[in-house]
């Protein structure tokens, strides 16, 4: 598949009072043609800056680029203006946010909102611009598009409003769409709605999609691949098989142990100890070391190296090195199990 998108050691830090804090550290990503890569990991992890970056909506200042590139349509996305990237944003990069009541605009229509990006972007008419909007409406499945079309935000549930956020997003079928937690407000029955609709989509129209979420749960129904954050720095990436069944990070094994399952008769969610590290003042060696049970003498001293485990698969820890003693993963992970795309 084509390569869309490709983030190159990627570092974003925010000025404040006391520090810089250094929310994305060094961080490394490829997207391809109809592909959704899920970014993953605890709040504070930098999966949301890093996605806000690709969109330049990290306000600068106190944010500040450090170092890396964004390549996307052979350009520099990092070092685009605020114009340039006004004609990008929408047209060929869209968003979906987390809480569509606050990223919709309460004094206008479902219909002028879709129809902005079509008249700005694609030159449409107003009457074209409308036909266009009934139709993506009914594309995300918005029952009777004629009538809603001409209705506010207000008079749509929660579901409604994220299915017109998909449509606004998806208006000038864009290359890339990043969705940050697109269904963390939603209910459960909500949620594989329109995560079935998003894939659904995504069939039909071969964008490239980042997901960011905190929940292996929606990871497993959605993603290709999946990058796992942690301290602002990617831990482990791999196949969503890899991630799920052949996991070699700490980190990852911790968030698969704190997910729920159906199989669970009474027993405690494992929650992992301790707290995410102070960006403002971060350890010098692996980010996971104050939490992790398998922690060395060099880990608190040296960043880990990145193992590939195989072509699609790396972990940065130590514990990979041939020199580290062996150490087997807990007994929940299933090592080699069922695969999670059938
Ligand atoms: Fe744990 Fe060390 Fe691996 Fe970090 S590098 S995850 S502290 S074993």
């Amino acid at each position: 598949m084509k390569k869309v998108l490709s983030v190159n050691n990627l570092s974003v830090s925010f000025d404040t009072y006391r520090s810089e804090v250094k929310a994305v550290r060094d961080v490394s990503f490829d997207l391809h043609e109809q592909e959704t890569l899920a970014i993953v990991g605890e709040s504070g992890s930098g999966k949301s800056v890093t996605a806000q970056s690709i969109m330049r909506l990290v306000p600068m200042p106190p944010g500040k680029f450090v170092g890396g590139s964004i390549i996307f349509n052979d350009e520099d996305l990092t070092e685009k203006s605020e114009k340039q990237m006004e004609s990008i944003r929408g047209k060929d990069i869209g968003m979906i946010f987390q809480d569509p009541m606050t990223s919709l605009n309460p004094t206008m229509t479902i219909g002028k909102q879709i129809a902005e990006g079509l008249i700005k972007h694609q030159n449409m008419s107003k009457n074209d611009a409308h036909v266009r909007g009934v139709e993506l409406l009914k594309l995300v499945g918005i029952p009777n598009p004629e009538k809603r079309i001409k209705q506010y935000p207000h008079e749509f549930s929660g579901g409604m409003r994220q299915r017109a956020m998909i449509a606004i997003a998806l208006a000038c079928n864009p290359k890339v769409l990043i969705a940050d937690e697109p269904t963390t407000a939603l209910d459960v029955t909500i949620q594989a709605q329109i995560l079935d609709l998003m894939r659904e989509l995504q069939k039909e129209t071969g964008t490239a999609i980042i997901l960011i979420t905190h929940d292996l749960g929606v990871v497993a129904n959605t993603a290709h691949r999946v990058a796992v954050m942690y301290g602002g720095k990617i831990v482990e990436t791999g196949s969503v098989d890899e991630i799920f069944y052949n996991p070699k990070h700490p980190y990852t094994w911790g968030l698969l142990g704190s997910m729920p399952k159906l199989d669970n008769h009474g027993e405690e969610l494992k929650a992992i100890p301790g707290s995410p590290p102070d960006l403002a003042d971060p350890p010098k060696g692996c980010p996971f070391a104050a939490r992790c049970p398998y922690v060395m003498k060099a880990c608190g001293e040296h960043m880990p190296a990145y193992y590939e485990s195989s072509e699609t698969q790396k972990t940065a820890c130590w514990l990979l090195d041939e020199r580290a003693p062996k150490v087997e993963p807990p007994e929940f992970i299933n090592v080699g199990g069922s695969k999670v795309h059938g």
